[in-house]
Protein backbone atom coordinates (compact mmCIF):
# COMPACT_ATOMS: atom_id res chain seq x y z
CA UNK A 1 0.00 0.00 0.00
CA UNK A 2 1.34 3.97 -0.94
CA UNK A 3 2.45 5.86 1.28
CA UNK A 4 -0.60 8.21 0.41
CA UNK A 5 -2.91 5.66 0.59
CA UNK A 6 -1.82 4.71 4.67
CA UNK A 7 -2.49 8.51 5.17
CA UNK A 8 -5.25 8.58 3.84
CA UNK A 9 -7.23 5.19 5.45
CA UNK A 10 -5.12 7.02 8.93
CA UNK A 11 -6.78 10.42 8.13
CA UNK A 12 -10.27 8.77 7.42
CA UNK A 13 -9.77 6.51 10.64
CA UNK A 14 -9.22 9.41 12.60
CA UNK A 15 -12.47 11.52 10.83
CA UNK A 16 -14.88 8.47 11.99
CA UNK A 17 -13.23 8.28 15.27
CA UNK A 18 -13.86 11.91 15.69
CA UNK A 19 -17.51 11.74 14.56
CA UNK A 20 -18.48 8.94 16.45
CA UNK A 21 -16.96 10.74 19.70
CA UNK A 22 -19.61 13.15 18.76
CA UNK A 23 -17.46 16.32 17.72
CA UNK A 24 -15.67 16.14 21.09
CA UNK A 25 -12.34 15.30 19.37
CA UNK A 26 -11.81 18.22 16.91
CA UNK A 27 -8.66 17.88 15.74
CA UNK A 28 -6.86 15.05 14.00
CA UNK A 29 -3.66 13.71 15.41
CA UNK A 30 -0.32 14.36 12.83
CA UNK A 31 2.30 11.83 12.77
CA UNK A 32 5.96 12.71 11.33
CA UNK A 33 5.51 10.83 7.71
CA UNK A 34 2.21 12.26 7.85
CA UNK A 35 3.61 15.76 8.35
CA UNK A 36 5.82 15.16 5.47
CA UNK A 37 3.58 12.89 2.89
CA UNK A 38 0.80 15.92 3.38
CA UNK A 39 3.97 18.54 2.10
CA UNK A 40 5.03 16.25 -0.74
CA UNK A 41 1.52 16.84 -2.33
CA UNK A 42 2.58 20.10 -3.30
CA UNK A 43 4.47 20.27 -6.08
CA UNK A 44 6.81 23.23 -4.99
CA UNK A 45 8.69 21.12 -2.76
CA UNK A 46 10.22 17.74 -4.17
CA UNK A 47 13.43 18.04 -3.70
CA UNK A 48 13.74 15.54 -1.03
CA UNK A 49 17.61 16.34 -0.62
CA UNK A 50 16.55 19.62 0.87
CA UNK A 51 15.01 20.02 4.42
CA UNK A 52 11.42 20.26 5.29
CA UNK A 53 11.07 22.65 7.91
CA UNK A 54 8.48 22.80 10.58
CA UNK A 55 7.40 23.78 13.96
CA UNK A 56 6.14 22.28 16.70
CA UNK A 57 4.79 23.98 20.10
CA UNK A 58 4.24 22.59 23.41
CA UNK A 59 1.36 24.25 25.00
CA UNK A 60 2.27 22.72 28.25
CA UNK A 61 5.21 24.07 28.23
CA UNK A 62 4.44 27.83 27.65
CA UNK A 63 4.55 30.22 30.14
CA UNK A 64 3.28 33.30 28.44
CA UNK A 65 6.40 35.37 28.91
CA UNK A 66 6.11 36.62 25.78
CA UNK A 67 9.69 36.56 24.95
CA UNK A 68 9.18 35.36 21.42
CA UNK A 69 7.33 37.64 19.99
CA UNK A 70 9.50 40.29 21.31
CA UNK A 71 12.80 38.70 20.27
CA UNK A 72 10.70 38.46 16.53
CA UNK A 73 9.79 42.08 16.87
CA UNK A 74 13.53 43.06 16.94
CA UNK A 75 15.44 40.39 14.74
CA UNK A 76 12.87 40.94 11.80
CA UNK A 77 12.23 44.59 12.40
CA UNK A 78 8.33 44.85 12.81
CA UNK A 79 7.55 47.78 13.24
CA UNK A 80 6.71 48.81 16.91
CA UNK A 81 2.61 49.73 17.05
CA UNK A 82 0.99 47.13 19.32
CA UNK A 83 -0.43 45.33 16.34
CA UNK A 84 1.86 44.36 14.10
CA UNK A 85 3.28 40.77 15.03
CA UNK A 86 4.58 37.83 12.89
CA UNK A 87 4.24 35.80 15.98
CA UNK A 88 2.46 36.90 19.22
CA UNK A 89 1.04 34.32 21.99
CA UNK A 90 -2.65 34.03 23.26
CA UNK A 91 -4.09 33.59 26.60
CA UNK A 92 -7.40 31.42 26.79
CA UNK A 93 -8.99 31.45 30.21
CA UNK A 94 -12.04 29.00 30.14
CA UNK A 95 -14.62 29.94 33.08
CA UNK A 96 -16.36 27.71 35.08
CA UNK A 97 -19.52 29.31 33.44
CA UNK A 98 -18.17 27.88 29.98
CA UNK A 99 -17.42 31.53 28.75
CA UNK A 100 -14.04 31.59 26.73
CA UNK A 101 -11.92 34.27 26.99
CA UNK A 102 -9.35 34.90 24.64
CA UNK A 103 -6.58 37.57 25.63
CA UNK A 104 -3.19 38.53 23.98
CA UNK A 105 -2.48 42.02 24.99
CA UNK A 106 0.64 43.59 22.86
CA UNK A 107 1.66 40.27 22.04
CA UNK A 108 2.42 38.85 24.71
CA UNK A 109 4.86 40.84 25.13
CA UNK A 110 5.73 41.65 28.63
CA UNK A 111 4.06 38.79 29.86
CA UNK A 112 0.90 37.68 30.01
CA UNK A 113 -0.99 38.71 33.12
CA UNK A 114 -4.33 36.79 34.34
CA UNK A 115 -7.24 38.72 34.66
CA UNK A 116 -10.11 36.67 35.47
CA UNK A 117 -10.51 35.95 39.35
CA UNK A 118 -9.04 32.42 39.88
CA UNK A 119 -12.26 31.22 41.62
CA UNK A 120 -13.84 31.63 38.48
CA UNK A 121 -11.35 29.79 36.05
CA UNK A 122 -11.60 26.03 34.91
CA UNK A 123 -8.73 26.30 32.87
CA UNK A 124 -6.59 28.62 31.08
CA UNK A 125 -3.43 27.88 28.95
CA UNK A 126 -1.30 29.95 26.29
CA UNK A 127 -0.86 29.58 22.36
CA UNK A 128 2.16 30.82 20.83
CA UNK A 129 0.94 31.67 17.20
CA UNK A 130 2.35 32.45 14.21
CA UNK A 131 2.43 31.39 9.92
CA UNK A 132 1.72 27.72 9.79
CA UNK A 133 3.39 27.68 6.43
CA UNK A 134 0.68 25.66 5.09
CA UNK A 135 1.59 23.31 2.30
CA UNK A 136 -1.60 24.16 0.77
CA UNK A 137 -1.17 27.58 1.60
CA UNK A 138 -4.75 30.31 0.76
CA UNK A 139 -2.66 33.31 0.77
CA UNK A 140 -0.17 31.79 -2.15
CA UNK A 141 -3.15 30.78 -4.02
CA UNK A 142 -5.04 34.30 -3.54
CA UNK A 143 -1.86 36.22 -5.06
CA UNK A 144 -2.80 37.40 -8.21
CA UNK A 145 1.52 38.02 -8.80
CA UNK A 146 3.11 35.32 -7.49
CA UNK A 147 4.74 37.55 -5.09
CA UNK A 148 3.83 35.07 -2.19
CA UNK A 149 5.38 31.97 -2.77
CA UNK A 150 6.24 28.27 -0.78
CA UNK A 151 10.27 27.71 -0.94
CA UNK A 152 11.50 24.80 -2.30
CA UNK A 153 12.41 24.06 1.35
CA UNK A 154 8.78 24.35 2.42
CA UNK A 155 8.84 28.15 4.11
CA UNK A 156 6.21 30.54 2.96
CA UNK A 157 7.32 33.76 1.92
CA UNK A 158 6.81 36.98 0.16
CA UNK A 159 8.76 38.64 -2.32
CA UNK A 160 9.13 42.07 -1.36
CA UNK A 161 10.12 43.29 -5.08
CA UNK A 162 6.99 41.47 -6.75
CA UNK A 163 4.10 42.19 -3.76
CA UNK A 164 1.73 44.89 -5.05
CA UNK A 165 0.31 45.41 -2.13
CA UNK A 166 -3.26 44.50 -2.75
CA UNK A 167 -4.06 42.76 0.31
CA UNK A 168 -5.66 40.07 -0.95
CA UNK A 169 -3.31 37.46 0.59
CA UNK A 170 -4.28 38.66 3.93
CA UNK A 171 -7.86 38.61 3.04
CA UNK A 172 -7.21 34.85 2.33
CA UNK A 173 -5.76 33.79 5.30
CA UNK A 174 -7.62 31.74 7.78
CA UNK A 175 -5.47 32.08 10.51
CA UNK A 176 -4.70 36.14 11.17
CA UNK A 177 -0.88 35.47 9.73
CA UNK A 178 -0.42 38.20 7.79
CA UNK A 179 -0.52 42.09 8.33
CA UNK A 180 0.40 45.09 5.53
CA UNK A 181 3.56 46.34 6.71
CA UNK A 182 3.06 50.27 7.17
CA UNK A 183 6.85 51.38 6.08
CA UNK A 184 7.53 48.44 3.41
CA UNK A 185 3.81 48.92 1.67
CA UNK A 186 3.88 45.00 1.33
CA UNK A 187 2.56 42.31 2.88
CA UNK A 188 4.80 40.89 5.65
CA UNK A 189 4.38 37.52 7.90
CA UNK A 190 6.51 34.84 9.83
CA UNK A 191 9.08 33.53 7.66
CA UNK A 192 10.99 31.28 10.22
CA UNK A 193 13.25 33.58 10.44
CA UNK A 194 14.35 32.50 6.91
CA UNK A 195 17.96 34.24 6.84
CA UNK A 196 18.74 32.90 9.91
CA UNK A 197 18.00 29.16 9.43
CA UNK A 198 19.54 29.20 6.09
CA UNK A 199 22.75 30.06 8.00
CA UNK A 200 22.27 26.96 10.65
CA UNK A 201 20.50 29.34 13.32
CA UNK A 202 17.35 28.89 14.68
CA UNK A 203 14.61 31.42 14.59
CA UNK A 204 14.71 34.19 17.06
CA UNK A 205 11.41 33.31 19.38
CA UNK A 206 12.64 29.24 19.65
CA UNK A 207 16.60 30.89 20.49
CA UNK A 208 14.73 32.88 23.21
CA UNK A 209 12.44 30.72 24.90
CA UNK A 210 12.99 30.11 28.36
CA UNK A 211 11.24 27.02 28.54
CA UNK A 212 11.97 25.18 25.18
CA UNK A 213 8.10 25.31 23.99
CA UNK A 214 8.67 26.40 20.64
CA UNK A 215 10.46 23.21 18.36
CA UNK A 216 12.00 23.92 15.21
CA UNK A 217 13.46 21.40 12.74
CA UNK A 218 13.67 19.87 9.34
CA UNK A 219 10.85 17.29 9.02
CA UNK A 220 12.67 15.01 7.04
CA UNK A 221 15.54 14.76 9.66
CA UNK A 222 14.40 11.74 11.35
CA UNK A 223 16.78 12.21 13.78
CA UNK A 224 16.21 15.80 14.16
CA UNK A 225 14.48 17.91 17.25
CA UNK A 226 11.25 18.20 15.43
CA UNK A 227 10.50 14.75 14.24
CA UNK A 228 11.50 13.25 18.02
CA UNK A 229 8.69 16.07 19.40
CA UNK A 230 6.02 14.75 16.83
CA UNK A 231 7.01 10.93 17.78
CA UNK A 232 6.53 11.33 21.28
CA UNK A 233 3.36 13.95 21.67
CA UNK A 234 0.38 13.37 19.76
CA UNK A 235 0.31 16.73 18.01
CA UNK A 236 -2.86 18.56 16.16
CA UNK A 237 -3.00 21.86 13.59
CA UNK A 238 -5.06 24.47 14.11
CA UNK A 239 -7.93 24.67 12.17
CA UNK A 240 -7.30 21.14 10.35
CA UNK A 241 -10.87 21.16 8.93
CA UNK A 242 -9.26 23.48 6.76
CA UNK A 243 -6.88 21.17 4.99
CA UNK A 244 -4.13 23.99 4.45
CA UNK A 245 -1.85 21.21 5.50
CA UNK A 246 -0.04 23.26 7.87
CA UNK A 247 3.61 22.57 9.09
CA UNK A 248 3.49 24.28 12.57
CA UNK A 249 2.41 21.20 15.09
CA UNK A 250 0.85 21.87 18.60
CA UNK A 251 1.11 19.36 21.70
CA UNK A 252 -1.77 19.79 24.30
CA UNK A 253 -4.35 21.94 21.71
CA UNK A 254 -7.33 22.33 23.71
CA UNK A 255 -10.91 22.44 21.19
CA UNK A 256 -11.31 25.65 22.68
CA UNK A 257 -8.41 26.86 20.59
CA UNK A 258 -9.51 29.09 17.36
FE1 LIG B 1 -0.38 31.71 4.29
FE2 LIG B 1 -1.73 32.19 6.54
FE3 LIG B 1 -1.06 29.65 5.89
FE4 LIG B 1 0.82 31.39 6.67
S1 LIG B 1 -0.89 30.63 7.92
S2 LIG B 1 0.93 29.99 4.88
S3 LIG B 1 0.06 33.33 5.82
S4 LIG B 1 -2.47 30.98 4.76
FE1 LIG C 1 5.72 30.78 25.49
FE2 LIG C 1 8.33 30.41 24.93
FE3 LIG C 1 6.97 32.44 23.82
FE4 LIG C 1 7.58 32.52 26.42
S1 LIG C 1 9.04 32.53 24.74
S2 LIG C 1 5.60 33.01 25.51
S3 LIG C 1 7.36 30.36 26.94
S4 LIG C 1 6.60 30.25 23.50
Amino acid sequence: MGTERIVNKRRKFFQTSAALLGGTLLYSIIKPFEAIAQTEEEPTIDDKNLPLWGMGVDIESCIGCGKCAEACKIENKVPEEPFYFRTWVEQYTVKNDGEVKIESPNGGIGGLKQSVPDEDIFKSFMVPKLCNHCTKAPCVQACPVGATFISPDGVVLVDETYCIGCSYCIQACPYGARFMNPVTKVADKCTFCYHRITKGLEPACVEVCPTNARVFGDLRDKKGDLVKFLQDNPTQVLKPHLNTHSRVFYNGLSSEVK
